[in-house]
């Protein structure tokens, strides 16, 4: 494969004694400095911001020396390799210099996946990745594998390399980590989409988040296997250019020579490998909309793949409870339906959110937020169906109010949660969908997209029913 090229300057440099620079101190930074203080090397890890006190104490218990609140260079730029939170990017000054050491810099994921011996399914995409990993890591557990959840999600994969080892790990990757792994070898790799995403990280070139995206492939062998969605454009045009060893199993909507997962005339899922084959009603799966019938297959074929139970694949599928912030049911009141969607971080996701939607004009619609280079020509058919109101929540709603004003019947602008919570109120009416979708980061009026999500579901339960105003 093409990005394999550069493969061959990353040696393995974790040697006893030899230097590891942990630069940044979240979940993967810390299991990092874990891992590589069981392997008898001579760790510091730097944080420019605050460290969370849990950390700092696991950092102090085991003598690990850190900083907080700024990077000293002396003390980074002596390192054998460093490994980088996927936060910061390759253009740091910190890492520029680095790089023109020659200092190797590596992901997390890298640096654990070169020290256990366990199985690996990976996950990525623009959209899906952590339903899908959850997904996954649920069918494992219903069938009683020793099975590690990581990545994005779950606990840092070097930390349970080091403490807890597994004998598979499903693990979720972002294109920021996969920029920085060389040697890694997923044996079951997963590509649910690719769109538009992060383009700010990469020169607002979507051939270089593309690129980012495949290198999941690297390293495949014949005895690997890539699951894929194959009617995605982007990475039906990537594989022209490319190649993979892996052996492919795409899935679509529609049975095609190909696909190794489809639905039938009857509503039923076929998965159709070597390994297991087996069919499942559409209507079991216990994640709804045309996303999750994606996100499900992905799923079952890894699980076929590794040749886990029908029954149990079957149950596992139709039982997962789904995840937190990913289109989740928050209260009926008045008879109004209130969605939390706050992952739908990009245009991509919302499309699906509305696609889920009911087919009348019945949503009523929360967007805004950190705008990445959002172009919302894509879900503007499935607005002018389904949407009754637009309620922009943000500090620059400008954007979102020129693009959708002539649009839709109602638009307001609001520059708080609550004031959109009362907005919402006021335009829905018995039957309605609230639906927050945002499209953008939450970062102007939020900590994270979990923050805005969990305060809107407080907001939405605190509000109290007509009959009780009275
Ligand atoms: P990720 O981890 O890739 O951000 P999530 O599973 O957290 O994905 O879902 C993020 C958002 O994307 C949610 O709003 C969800 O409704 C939507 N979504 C989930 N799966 C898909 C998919 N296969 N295609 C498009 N959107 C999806």
């Amino acid at each position: 494969m093409e990005n394999n090229k550069n493969n061959a300057a990353y040696t393995f440099s974790e040697a006893p004694g030899k230097r590891l620079v942990v630069l940044g101190g979240g979940e993967s930074g810390v299991g990092a400095a874990i891992l590589g203080k069981k392997l008898g090397m001579d760790v510091f890890l730097s944080d420019m911001g605050n460290i969370a006190p849990k950390y700092t104490e696991e950092l102090t218990r085991r003598n690990i020396p850190f900083e907080q609140g700024g990077h000293t260079e002396a003390l980074i730029l002596n390192a054998d390799e460093v490994v980088k939170s996927p936060g910061i990017p390759p253009t740091a000054p910190l890492i520029e210099k680095l790089t023109q050491k020659g200092t190797p810099v590596i992901s997390e994921i890298e640096l654990a996946g070169r020290h256990t011996t366990a199985r690996m399914v990976c996950i990525t995409g623009s959209n899906g990745k952590t339903t899908t990993t959850m997904l996954i890591y649920h069918i494992l557990r219903t069938a009683g594998l020793n099975v590690g959840l990581a990545g994005n999600v779950g606990k840092s994969l070097a930390w349970q390399v080091a403490e807890a080892d597994h004998d598979i790990y499903v693990v979720e990757l972002s294109s920021f980590q996969l920029e920085n792994m060389y040697r890694f070898h997923a044996n079951i790799a997963v590509i649910l989409n690719i769109t538009p995403d992060h383009l700010d990280r990469y020169d607002y070139k979507m051939q270089n988040y593309v690129n980012a995206k495949f290198r999941i492939l690297n390293n495949l062998t014949p005895q690997d296997a890539f699951i894929y969605w194959e009617d995605d454009p982007v990475i039906a045009s990537q594989l022209e250019k490319i190649s993979t060893e892996a052996k492919m199993y795409p899935f679509a909507e529609q049975q095609d020579q190909h696909t190794a997962a489809w639905v039938n005339r009857n509503g039923m899922i076929v998965f159709d490998t070597p390994v297991e084959d087996m069919e499942m009603a559409k209507t079991e799966l216990s994640l709804h909309g045309l996303h999750n019938l994606f996100n499900s297959m992905a799923a079952g074929l890894s699980a076929c793949l590794l040749d886990i139970r029908k029954e149990d694949i079957r149950k596992a599928l139709s039982d997962f409870e789904g995840v937190e912030h990913r289109l989740e049911y928050v209260a009926d009141i008045d008879g109004v339906r209130w969605i939390n969607d706050s992952k739908a971080t990009n245009v991509n996701s919302c499309w699906y959110a509305l696609e889920a939607m009911p087919s009348t004009k019945s949503t009523v619609l929360i967007l805004g937020g950190k705008d990445k280079g959002n172009d919302y020509s894509e879900i503007l058919p499935l607005v002018k169906k389904k949407v009754k109101a637009i309620v922009a929540m943000g500090l620059h709603n400008e954007k979102i109010l020129d693009f959708f004003s002539k649009e839709v019947p109602e638009i307001v602008s609001t520059d708080s949660l609550a004031d959109a919570v009362d907005a919402c109120r006021r335009l829905s009416s018995e039957g309605d969908t609230v639906l927050l979708s945002p499209c953008c980061a939450s970062f102007d009026l939020f900590h994270s997209y979990e923050d805005r999500g969990r305060r809107f579901k407080d907001a939405v339960r605190a509000l109290k029913p007509a009959t009780d105003k009275a």
